[in-house]
């Protein structure tokens, strides 16, 4: 059950470029602020204060940062994640040791670079580096300031609700970003699944491809596609809990999936103990016979079959909306796909059939025998043909008309068909002459077979499109079998076919060779 989608490295939604141009607020206002603390620096000591000195340092550093931040790191964020710790402690200890030094009184800006300096670490990495550097500087400057009684009430305050504030900021960034990626990812399946579905032209193929993209952009415990054939829902593809079911039939009455088919409408059900009051319709368990409490199932409906695609979660409220608008997308391409194969199939099943009779043509027939030949001699086993030819059958076309003949034929062919197994074959080998193959049988079983198809065809009467009834013509037959008689299947077909003239010879509606001669070649 697997058609590989490519694993690609996470969708690493942002570009360097874009990045760059969300985290460059924050930038700008750092660097704004780092210059207020240098300008207020210098403005501290024209009137000859010290902490106007610091604030000079701390801004020189917090610029110099900035910009080692923007030189290094943004330029390509991705590649220097792996130095994203470090970073966060440098920018941390700088940060929080700068608030052992700096003016009470700018305290606010400090916390500003802090709250601004962890959205960007949000933006770019991942949490981590974000809550490195909160803890970092604050574990630095928090247990300092108060020990030495230098941060008043007011202001202690303020750092924790700037820490608090900083926290609920990465996390809103985290949770955004990840529904964008958790988008970003449904949208590359549905690429993916379109590009692969559009090109796949047999029904089993679809089906893997459909699993595949669910089992990548849907969460959930089980999902199936299950195709409508007399009145219950065969499953072409069942998931439950990690295990895969095969062969499983559905009844459809009264059911989620039979509501779906019937009005050919999706549904959405986000918590099935609230909303199982459809019309008529109960809930089945199908794979691990556990009820499922969210459910979505979207119509499958082509010119030559109605099914349903549906997904189901043990959990309530699983899926919202994009997902159901992603399965209707899957559901959609997997629609025509089906019926692409359907016709593909189709196609390639006629061009192998003969179009009057509906058995093989000579050509497949032909390549028919070749492959059980083949088999046979690889397994030491034998195959037993036989050649049919109407008898008299121009004549009979004289007599009732080409339209009655024509009937004849493929009466003919439906006596066959009834009288031999699924892994025998019926080809039309030439205008009223049939082949029939017989895999692992033996002559005398053969005979028999043909016995019984003499029989039907002699009893059998016709009755014309226009209700006259009709005499059937008689068959005559002839048998040779693989490799006992002959290891070559050019002179198999030879071989029934001078035993099919000499039935005929025989005087017509005869089996050759008789009885007798299977007897003696099996007690040989
Ligand atoms: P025999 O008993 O020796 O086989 O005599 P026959 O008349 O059956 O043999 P012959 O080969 O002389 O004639 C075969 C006839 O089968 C000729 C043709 O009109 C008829 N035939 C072949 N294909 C078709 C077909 O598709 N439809 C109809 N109605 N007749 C066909
Ligand atoms: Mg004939
Ligand atoms: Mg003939």
């Amino acid at each position: 059950m697997n058609a590989d989608f490519g694993k690609k490295n996470k969708p690493d939604n942002l570009t360097d470029f874009e990045t760059r141009k969300l985290v460059a607020p924050a930038r700008l206002s750092i660097i704004l602020l780092a210059i207020y603390l240098i300008v207020d620096g210098v403005a501290q000591i024209y009137v000859h204060n010290v902490a106007g000195q610091r604030s000079i340092i701390f801004g020189v550093i917090a610029l110099a940062l900035i910009a080692a931040l923007h030189s290094i790191i943004l330029q390509n964020p991705a590649r220097h994640a792996r130095y994203q710790t470090l970073f966060a402690v440098i920018n941390g200890s700088v940060l929080g040791i700068g608030l052992w030094f700096i003016d009470e009184r700018n305290h606010l800006a400090i916390y500003a670079i802090f709250l601004l300096t962890a959205t960007i670490f949000a933006t770019i990495w991942e949490k981590r580096a974000a809550l490195i550097f909160i803890f970092v500087s604050v574990g630095l400057s928090t247990p300092v300031s108060i020990a030495e009684n230098k941060i008043s009430t007011a202001n202690l305050v303020s750092q924790i609700s700037f820490v608090l504030i900083a926290i609920v900021f990465i996390e809103t960034i985290f949770r955004l970003s990840n529904a964008m990626r958790t988008r970003i990812e449904q949208l590359e399946t549905v690429n993916e699944f379109a590009r692969k579905i559009a090109t796949s032209l047999e029904a089993e193929q679809v089906v893997n491809i459909v699993n595949a993209a669910l089992q990548k952009a849907i969460n959930a415990d089980s999902y199936y596609l299950g195709i409508l054939e007399d009145k219950q829902l065969a499953l072409s593809l069942l998931y439950d809990e990690g295990e895969y079911f095969s062969n499983v039939k559905l009844p459809i009455d009264g059911t989620l999936s039979g509501w779906v088919i019937e009005h050919q409408r999706p549904l959405f059900m986000p918590d099935l103990r609230h909303e199982a009051d459809l019309e008529g319709v109960q809930l089945v368990t199908v794979g691990q016979g556990r009820t499922s409490l969210s459910w979505m199932g979207i119509p499958i409906i082509t010119a030559h079959m109605k099914g349903i695609l549906a997904v189901a979660s043990y959990r309530p409220n699983a899926f919202n909306r994009t997902d159901m608008e992603l399965l209707e997308n899957l559901g959609q391409q997997a629609a025509l796909a089906l019926d692409n194969a359907y016709h593909h199939d189709e196609v390639e099943k006629q061009a192998r059939l003969d179009s009057l009779t509906q058995v093989y043509n000579h050509g497949y027939f032909l390549k028919l025998l070749q492959k059980e030949a083949d088999r046979a001699r690889a397994t030491g086993s034998s195959i037993c043909l036989i050649m049919l030819d109407i008898d008299h059958f121009k004549q009979y076309n004289d007599s009732y008309g080409h339209m009655a003949g024509d009937l004849v034929l493929i009466e003919i062919t439906k006596i066959i068909t009834k009288h031999i197994h699924a892994s025998d074959a019926v080809g039309r080998w030439g205008g009223e002459e049939f082949a029939i193959l017989f895999p692992d049988t033996g002559g005398s079983q053969v005979h028999g077979i043909a016995l019984r198809i003499r029989k039907e065809i002699n009893e059998m009467i016709l009755t014309s499109s226009d209700g006259r009834q009709l005499p059937m013509p008689t068959a005559s037959q002839g048998i040779a079998t693989f490799p006992d008689e002959t290891d070559d299947i050019i002179k198999l077909v030879d071989m029934a076919d001078q035993r099919l003239y000499i039935a005929k010879e025989r005087g017509r509606n005869q089996i050759e060779p008789r009885e007798e001669h299977w007897g003696k070649m099996e007690r040989k």
